[in-house]
């Protein structure tokens, strides 16, 4: 399995328009953050997690080095923009085959909400070829591949993550219900958001994330979702236990 992350960054991303902290001007590539986002590759297939406003430059440079124009299927966390502002920028992949996307039925009425012209019964011409898949809290399969939800709270908004064989990609949580740990035994690798030292009502902070990475216990764990106040890359990376990275843009992953 390939993860390569498209995103990491938060709602804003990083830089934040106008914003003159160390982080928002810092040198380093890594504190330049897109929308958080990860491309998966298995066994062949193609799933995207989260299609966020910064989708197409994400694909624009992920396109450079390795060539495709088909997805298998995408699939959505949440209707919150940063996650699915980018969903009209499938059209390209949709010229064959519809793109599939699989979310929970609020969050797909969301989308049909906002982009109605996508779903009517008489399309324009050159649409987004994009198809709606609705699912609930147990297993199912893209391709052949199966995916686990997994219940998150993100302050009181119920929202998915997913687990894809020994990886899990946990987003925007605040919390995570009890009987949801089952899942999440057994990771090789976890991507778990963190959004700064701070507290916040929606989302974990770094402590908040630490102690979810010590009690699911995976055997590496990558932090996401990060907001120009989590500080410098190179400086926090220093204060993290040697299990836990932070992850960066265009970072790729190989489990074997
Ligand atoms: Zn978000
Ligand atoms: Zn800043």
């Amino acid at each position: 399995m390939k993860i390569r992350f498209l995103g990491t960054g938060t709602s804003t991303g990083n830089p934040e328009m106008g914003c003159r902290c160390e982080v928002c001007t810092s040198r380093d590539k890594r504190d330049q953050r897109f929308r958080a986002s990860v491309l998966i590759e298995t066994e062949g297939k193609k799933i995207l997690i989260d299609c966020g406003p910064d989708f197409r430059m994400q694909m624009l440079k992920t396109l450079e080095t390795d060539y495709f124009m088909h997805l298998d299927g995408v699939l959505v966390t949440h209707e919150h923009y940063d996650h699915v502002g980018g969903l009209d920028d499938l059209r390209t992949f949709g010229r064959e085959k519809a793109v599939r996307i699989y979310t929970e039925d609020y969050v797909a009425e969301a989308i049909r909400t906002r982009m109605p012209y996508v779903f009517e019964e008489h399309k324009y011409p050159g649409v987004p070829n994009l198809e709606l898949h609705t699912i609930e809290n147990k297993p199912f399969f893209v391709s052949g591949i199966e995916i686990i939800p997994v219940r998150l709270m993100h302050a009181k908004l119920p929202i998915f993550g997913f687990r894809i064989g020994n990886f899990a990609y946990l987003t925007d949580l605040k919390t995570i219900p009890e009987e949801e740990y089952d899942k999440l035994q057994g990771l090789d690798i976890l991507v778990i958001n963190a959004l700064m030292p701070r507290e916040h009502i929606a989302h974990q902070n770094i402590e908040q994330a630490l102690e979810q990475i010590r009690k699911i216990n995976p055997h590496h764990a990558y932090l996401t979702h990060m907001s120009h106040r989590f500080g410098l890359h190179a400086v926090m990376e220093k204060t993290l236990p040697k299990n836990v990275s932070i992850a960066f843009d265009e970072e790729e992953i190989l489990l074997i």
